[in-house]
């Protein structure tokens, strides 16, 4: 694909997340790019009527391209729970309710595998999933995932990220994403060969392709 370059103008992320747009915009800094968000731009949520992470990336990206005629990057996440089937998925936000209230919707998870009898830590895995899209003005959309596997820990732990991180503990660490700071959650930087988060995973193939960063 055609390479990016902060000359191509603002790139405008795809969200009205605050702790999303905080995470990229963090990512996308050391390459010099101008940020703005479909929240700056005071534009209309998609309703996200996908059944994939892929599907609700693209609605989300392509809404933005086409309101603002801006290269858009969208991130479609969430969190998958083996022993409930995978859910929330592709429902996590919804979970939290029209207040996006997570520590209502952890509440909800753990009382949920409770029920299941998930009680010991290998029936409490967990995998955070997200998928990045680009979308370009001419309607050229490309796809990135990155994944991280971990458990689930009652009750929550730490104070820092946002949504689901108090009471995600991510494979070989004894801190919750909550425990983390932000740079060690999500960082990656060029040059860097590991990246923690789902999102930084994903970043880092994004940064790969189309920013032609190692
Ligand atoms: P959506 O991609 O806008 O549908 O929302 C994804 C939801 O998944 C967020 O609202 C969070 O609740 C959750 N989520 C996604 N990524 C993370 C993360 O890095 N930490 C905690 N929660 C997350």
């Amino acid at each position: 694909m055609t390479r990016l370059s902060p000359a191509d103008g603002p790139l405008l992320v795809a969200s009205h997340n605050h702790g999303k747009i905080w995470e990229i915009r963090e990512l996308m800094e050391p390459f010099g790019f101008e940020i703005t968000s479909a929240r700056d731009k005071g534009l209309d949520d998609p309703e996200e009527t996908g059944t994939t992470f892929e599907e609700n990336a693209a609605i989300k990206a392509l809404a933005s391209m086409r309101a603002t005629g801006l290269v858009s990057l969208s991130d479609d996440s969430g969190l998958c729970i083996e022993a409930l089937g995978g859910d929330p998925g592709i429902y996590s936000a919804r979970w939290g309710g029209p207040e996006r209230d997570f520590s209502m919707a952890m509440r909800n998870v753990e009382e949920k595998l409770q029920a299941a009898g998930a009680t010991a830590p290998e029936q409490r895995r967990a995998t955070f999933v997200a998928v990045l899209c680009l979308a370009r003005p001419d309607g050229e959309t490309r796809y990135f995932r990155g994944e991280v596997d971990g458990t689930i820990v009652w009750p929550p732990r730490g104070t820092s990220g946002f949504g689901y991180d108090p009471f995600f503990l991510p494979e070989g660490m004894d801190r919750t994403f909550g425990e983390m700071m932000s740079s060690e959650k999500h960082a990656w930087k060029p040059g860097q060969t590991t990246a923690l988060s789902h999102r930084a995973r994903a970043f880092r193939l994004f940064a790969r392709e189309v920013l032609g960063v190692e």
